[in-house]
């Protein structure tokens, strides 16, 4: 059959492919750690699974309204800096923070139009730019500047097609978190170019290891042109659940975003509103006591990275993933590679490869985040597996160097 030239273009995504890997490799009885994970290792909690038993009982299973239940909406303008001043109105909910971010580039990006990408960045953003025939334009961010956007940087890569930016923070997959200061720099630059739509997925808010957290939805003189993105995912461990939902105050965005989505899936999963507005309104400890162990990990697996030779780790300050640069390996990786027949480039792909073979460790190449010299590991995994995994690494690397 004919794909179109449009799904033609479109990577995959690199992380899935690898876990799907690993899970092969299982599969097969090969005891391999898997590091790709994207997501929560909890289950989601009990009062969540309440929920949505309750709400199967109770028979919702009707379509719902196209932009969410009211009342989930109405939980979401309570999640959210008060200072906004959203209310339901603003919020679309959607089967996940996916779906919200690809309903936001789909209605604003025209053929041509560019979206302003730091990177190393979640893989899926250019593809949905591309997708909505616009051009990702990428700035590659660096680890002296803790991977942040900065204003020259900003400035020099903005053009008279320049239709969207989006930033991501807590990022995946550096951790990077951006302060009050560094926002109000980017803002200032962004409100001379009144065209230019802020796209901020905070979808890793809650997992976060510094003491302040700054939404883009605080910067209220540009909120007519920002769109906040968030959702239970991470913050709830309800993955699967797919419940995800943007907040704007531009009401034609809205009223978009409603026609697209009422036009391809309706609305989200009913039972799964049921279950999120559960973990928005119910008891929050739960958030802060899964918080609390990715923070003992974070610090577990910066110890363990810190104790393999040239390594260099750049520590995160949210989310669940460490970005060590493993770029030193890479000559003696190709010795390795030279010496075994495998024919391949030698870079961040080839070394989730060798790890998986060798150490059997999976992990994600950095290339697929748009940074070759780094992997990303994922420490949303117990600490045991943490410990044996950064043990089978450190052996493998040191091995390419005997
Ligand atoms: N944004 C980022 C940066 C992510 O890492 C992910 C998931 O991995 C998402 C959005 C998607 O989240 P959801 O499960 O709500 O679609």
């Amino acid at each position: 059959m004919q794909i179109s030239n449009r799904i033609q273009h479109v990577a995959e995504s690199g992380s899935l492919k690898m876990a799907a890997r690993a899970k092969e490799m299982q599969a097969q009885g090969i005891d391999i750690i898997s590091l790709t994970l994207g997501e929560p290792d909890f289950a989601a909690p009990d009062n969540v699974k309440k929920a949505a038993i309750d709400a199967v009982a109770a028979d919702w299973s009707h379509y719902g309204p196209v932009p969410g239940y009211p009342s989930l909406r109405q939980a979401i303008v309570h999640y959210l800096p008060q200072s906004a001043g959203f209310d339901a109105d603003d919020i679309v909910v959607s089967a996940g923070a996916k779906q919200s971010l690809y309903n936001s580039v789909m209605c604003v990006m025209n053929a041509g139009d560019e979206a302003i990408i730091p990177t190393p960045s979640w893989v899926s953003y250019g593809e949905m730019v591309k997708l909505a025939d616009g051009v990702p334009v990428i700035i590659p961010t660096k680890p002296e500047n803790g991977w942040k956007l900065t204003t020259d940087q900003l400035e020099q890569h903005i053009t008279d097609r320049t239709r969207l930016i989006i930033l991501c923070s807590p990022n995946n997959p550096t951790g990077s978190v951006y302060n009050r200061r560094e926002l109000d720099a980017l803002v200032d630059v962004l409100r001379r170019h009144p065209n230019i739509v802020v796209l901020s997925d905070e979808i890793y808010q809650k997992i976060l290891y510094v003491d302040e957290y700054v939404s883009m939805a605080e910067y209220t003189d540009i909120l007519d042109r920002t769109v906040i993105i968030n959702g239970v995912s991470k913050a709830y461990a309800m993955t699967g659940y797919r419940i995800g939902w943007l907040a704007s105050k531009n009401k034609e965005l809205v009223k978009a975003v409603k026609k697209l989505q009422g036009q391809s899936t309706t609305c989200a999963c009913t039972v799964a509103q049921r279950a999120a507005e559960e973990g928005y309104i119910g008891n929050q400890a739960c958030v802060e006591l899964m918080r609390i162990e990715y923070a003992h990990r974070k610090e577990m697996i910066m110890k363990l990275l810190g104790d393999i030779p040239h390594i260099r780790c750049t520590e995160p300050q949210g989310a669940f993933y460490v970005f060590p640069d493993v770029s030193d390996y890479y000559p003696a990786l190709g010795r390795w590679m030279k010496a075994h027949g495998v024919e391949a480039e030698i870079g961040s792909a080839a070394m989730t490869e060798y790890l998986l073979t060798e150490a059997h460790v999976a992990c994600v190449s950095g290339a697929d985040f748009g940074e070759d010299r780094c992997i990303r590991l994922s420490y949303a995994t117990s600490r045991e597996n943490i410990r044996e995994a950064i043990r089978r690494i450190r052996e493998a690397l040191i091995l390419l160097t005997k």
